[in-house]
């Protein structure tokens, strides 16, 4: 007892003999983490100036998605007057017993390059693959069969609005929303307007291009009855029609699983044969032609208004 308390008082001397030079000591480290964090940040800041001003070593890659871009590249686009940003959201759901879940996502792959191909002055996000598709537990909708995913309203609200501010930060101008299922429509309106009231004064616009899916699912449609005389003669009941079928064919026809149709005799939708694969495709690139036209135009008028 005698003792510990003898080493406790030895020890509490000790500390307070030290104390006004530890005070000393941890004062000057202090100030000299603070420099040294001043340092830091100046080091930082060079280090991302030198990387910002840095020439492309190599010749530019061709995509017009961004993900397939360097960051160099991105910034030479920007520089390059690219500065609309087109935000494509797709969807994971049930499509029936032949199309895969990414319907939306693989037609968004070949749809958004043509989109931004024909502006001419437009790179594409990637494809926004979650989107609501309706009430997880007890489920709704898509969510009643395997393979949907569905996000809540406010995820996909924030992921949107995420995804734009980041585009805007790096000096894309006109950030654009186009989506191809019914679900995204509202989610995208509702985007574009709180980042158009949060943006006033920046120079910086966002645009929900609606037209692209309504009227222009329908006037799609229309244009491959009229102008390509393909029209369906039936209904085989499924989440599934033959453009979007053609369209995904684009893309991939593994997608649509075409060579196990042809096999199991099932190469057809709603009264529309799929084979030859060659002539499927064909459709399907002119619909997508036809569609990128559509959306594009309609993407030129929302952004001269
Ligand atoms: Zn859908």
């Amino acid at each position: 007892m005698q003792y510990e308390f003898a080493i406790r008082e030895n020890g509490l001397k000790r500390i307070l003999r030290l104390l006004p030079g530890s005070a000393c000591f941890l004062a000057l480290t202090l100030f000299s983490c603070l420099v040294s964090a001043q340092q830091n940040d100046a080091d930082r800041a060079r280090m991302i100036q030198e990387k910002m001003a840095a020439p492309n070593p190599l010749a530019a890659g061709e995509s017009l998605w961004i993900e397939e871009l360097t960051y160099l590249e991105v910034r030479d686009r920007i520089a390059a007057g690219y500065t609309t940003a087109i935000i494509p959201t797709g969807g994971i759901e049930e499509n029936g017993p032949y199309l895969a879940t990414g319907k939306h996502n693989v037609i968004m792959r070949s749809l958004c390059p043509a989109i931004a191909a024909d502006l001419g002055n437009a790179l594409c996000a990637p494809v926004v693959a979650f989107v609501p598709q309706g009430n997880i537990d007890p489920p709704s909708a898509a969510m009643h069969f395997p393979g949907s995913i569905s996000v809540r309203d406010e995820t996909y609200r924030a992921l949107l609005d995420d995804i734009a501010s980041s585009l805007k930060q790096h000096g894309f101008r006109n950030i654009v929303l186009i989506g191809d299922s019914g679900g995204n429509q509202r989610g995208m309106a509702q985007v574009a307007d709180e980042l158009n009231e949060r943006w006033k004064g920046s120079g910086v616009a966002a645009h929900f291009v609606i037209e692209f899916y309504t009227p222009g699912w329908e006037a799609t449609e229309r244009y491959t009855e009229e102008e390509l005389g393909v029209a369906e003669t039936r209904n085989d009941g499924y989440h599934d029609d033959i453009w979007v079928t053609a369209m995904m064919m684009v893309s991939d026809p593994a997608s649509v699983r075409y060579e196990q149709r042809v096999e199991a005799n099932l190469a057809s939708i709603n009264g529309v044969m799929i084979t030859p694969l060659e002539d499927a495709i064909e459709l399907g690139r002119k619909m997508v032609e036809f569609r990128a036209e559509y959306g594009a135009n309609a993407i030129r008028r929302a952004l001269d208004e």
